[in-house]
């Protein structure tokens, strides 16, 4: 169907183009080594992906060891607390290590032993991708190197020890800053090096073609899944969906199965402290366009045109740009994207943990804010919140920096 005069019934067909462009945002703007690696991934992708012994170990992976389909819930108490909305969650928090990155992980591991790789390889900032793609690394047996910078390495000490637990050897970052950005030119140089044995797993719908599709792709489970439930749980699609983007994995998995319906569609990003450069990580909503980490999308700039600094209070959300189909669907006007900061978040976490029992983690608060905020506008009609984690990880973090409420 169309929205905004442009036709949604062929979009998965058309988008991406063939060299991982939607509409300008995209491609793989990368070094011509990288290039190879890149090219010889996306040709794996279409066999190997495409074909029904993958499709079929990949689905009785998803049953038998994420333990999917996760479930939808019917957010009754808090959606009589705030009027005639009705609020339900898709539970990503329930998938096998808390959250939906493992979708994605266990496609690109499982695509990485079709392709004869030994060793699997990510950047992780708060450690979460690391962990993640260390359980797929274990379950499949496969060699698996997390590059982490050495501020994050001290910030984050449980998922490092998950991640040695699992297996996994992280390799300390200690140049420049020390963070997220230092850590995927870290991992890039590596794959450059040796990717003949290696895979580069990116950690959401980010980096060059192809992975801004196939981190989609996989995570488009949760679409698909969330469309049939709430179908059958309630006798129709939901009134809107929405989910948060950090880069927008979790979100572009719920959209995708709701692209081409007629559902409002919200991408939720972190207002942080507020508006000021520094304090947020909203890319979408204060950035402009150009080219980081292999794409095409909108970014936060500093001065020099360089990737600006960011902050929020889920370090899961702390990325200045955002995946490039998300760029397209924003110039589309397809999603709308709006922002939550730091107080109604906290607000949000603490509210669905005492009306509902689920502690959210603390980027899907984010969506949960918005959802409530929403329904108070909307008056009536359905709302289907992406609660793509698990707050396990942030409990010593709430408790030292907002107490209990
Ligand atoms: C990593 C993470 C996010 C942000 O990543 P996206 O790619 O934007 O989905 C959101 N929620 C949770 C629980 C996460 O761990």
């Amino acid at each position: 169907m169309k929205h905004n005069g442009f036709e949604f019934d062929n979009y998965f067909k058309n988008y991406p183009d063939e060299k991982g462009f939607f509409g300008k945002y995209g491609g793989a703007y990368v070094s011509d080594e990288l290039k190879k690696a890149m090219e010889e991934t996306t040709e794996a992708y279409y066999t190997i992906c495409k074909s029904s012994k993958f499709i079929a170990e990949l689905r009785k992976i998803r049953r038998d060891f994420q333990g999917r389909p996760t479930p939808i819930s019917y957010l009754e108490r808090l959606s009589s607390s705030i009027g005639n909305v009705q609020l339900y969650v898709k539970r990503e928090d329930l998938n096998h290590s808390g959250a939906h990155k493992l979708n994605h992980c266990m496609g690109e591991a499982l695509l990485a032993k079709y392709m004869g790789k030994k060793k699997i390889i990510a950047e992780t900032g708060a450690g979460q991708h690391g962990v993640a793609l260390a359980t797929a690394a274990a379950y499949f047996g496969l060699e698996c190197d997390i590059y982490m910078g050495s501020v994050d390495i001290k910030k984050q000490a449980p998922n490092v020890a998950r991640m040695k637990i699992l297996g996994a050897n992280v390799v300390e970052v200690t140049h420049g800053l020390a963070t997220l950005k230092e850590a995927v030119d870290a991992a890039f140089d590596a794959y450059t090096k040796n990717y003949k044995d290696i895979l580069y797993c990116i950690g959401s719908v980010l980096g060059p073609h192809p992975f801004p599709l196939m981190v989609r792709d996989f995570q488009s489970v949760i679409g698909v899944e969330a469309r049939e439930q709430f179908i059958n749980m309630t006798g129709e699609l939901p009134d809107a969906v929405v989910a948060c983007v950090g880069g927008g994995s979790n979100a572009m998995g719920i959209f995708s199965g709701f692209l081409n319906d007629p559902v409002d569609i919200y991408g939720v990003e972190p207002l942080g402290r507020g508006t000021a450069l520094g304090d947020h990580a909203a890319s979408l909503q204060y950035g402009t366009e150009g080219i980081m980490h292999g794409f095409n999308s909108i970014m936060l700039k500093d001065e020099n045109g360089e990737p600006a600094p960011v902050y929020s209070v889920a370090s899961g959300l702390d990325y200045p740009s955002s995946g490039p189909e998300h760029a397209f669907l924003h110039e589309l006007g397809r999603v709308k994207y709006d922002v939550i900061n730091d107080e109604e978040t906290i607000d949000a976490f603490f509210t669905l943990s005492r009306m509902e029992g689920i502690i959210p983690a603390i980027e899907s608060a984010h969506a949960v804010a918005y959802g409530m905020k929403l329904a108070k506008k909307m008056g009536h009609g359905s709302i289907l919140i992406n609660l793509s984690g698990r707050g396990d990880k942030d409990m010593d973090y709430i408790i030292e920096k907002y107490g209990i409420r």
